[in-house]
């Protein structure tokens, strides 16, 4: 890093736990985040600003007007064009020009292909075939999952890491696969709440890649906004998962 970096990141290299070898590692990382809606736009705009060098953002949708209040990488006169194309003009905007970017439904062979380009997947989709798609992937790759979904007024935040594989996947919280449910547009959403599930997850994902440990690697985070109480819940591997069942407990 040369001075000028040294200085725009000075706050992470005062911190304790990240110092200049954790700074360097967020700097080399390459995250793929899934979904650029409102968890996305946080998660997209805080690596960025973190210095992540190596960002895929990956979204086949068009930025709608509905889409405004919480996704904020967007603005008005991005009205119906690639989410990916917006996102990448926004952050170009702010001096961030190196980001890949896939309009397109990561599945399949093509998301494999993704995952194990990367050190890490930040989850921000919108549904649940997406985000056991993405889990499988990435226990199979063994690279580390940061999960965050939210709904209405409430979110979720995990971390799946291939060196806790006592704590299972994401799959192991969801015995049966569930019906799909309306999208964040149809069922409600209150835009800062994504952005305060966003912004964890960013810090997450800045944590696992500097090597900072985070008990969300074995717990389940729940914040429920309406009540403004949050908890950790133990996560356990499920013997029958899919995903995971077969690998061995260390
Ligand atoms: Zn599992």
């Amino acid at each position: 890093m040369d001075d000028s970096e040294l200085l725009r990141h000075s706050a992470h290299i005062f911190l304790p736990a990240m110092g200049i070898e954790g700074v360097e590692r967020v700097r080399r990382a390459r995250v793929l985040i899934v979904g650029l809606g409102g968890l996305g736009s946080g998660v997209a705009l805080y690596l960025a600003r973190a210095g992540v060098q190596g960002l895929t953002l990956a979204d086949a949708d068009l930025v709608s007007l509905s889409n405004l209040p919480r996704q904020i990488l967007y603005a008005d006169h991005q009205v119906g064009l690639p989410k990916t194309e917006a996102a990448g003009a926004t952050l170009a905007s702010l001096g961030y020009a190196d980001a890949r970017l896939l309009a397109e439904r990561l599945s399949g062979a093509r998301l494999a292909e993704e995952v194990d380009r990367v050190d890490l997947v930040c989850d921000a989709s919108d549904n649940f075939a997406t985000r056991f798609a993405i889990n499988a992937a990435c226990v199979k790759a063994r690279i580390p999952l940061v999960s965050a979904a939210v709904i209405r007024m409430a979110g979720q935040l995990l971390v799946v890491d291939p060196k806790e594989a006592a704590a299972g996947c994401y799959r192991c919280l969801y015995p049966e696969i569930e019906e799909e449910a309306e999208s964040c547009s149809a069922r409600g959403v209150l835009g800062p709440v994504a952005g305060a599930l966003a912004t964890l997850q960013a810090a997450e994902a800045l944590k696992v890649i500097a090597g900072i440990p985070t008990p969300l690697a074995r717990d389940l985070w729940v914040f429920d906004a309406k009540e403004m109480e949050s908890r950790r819940i133990r996560r356990r591997k499920d013997p029958a998962c899919p995903v995971c069942g077969a690998l061995a407990s260390p």
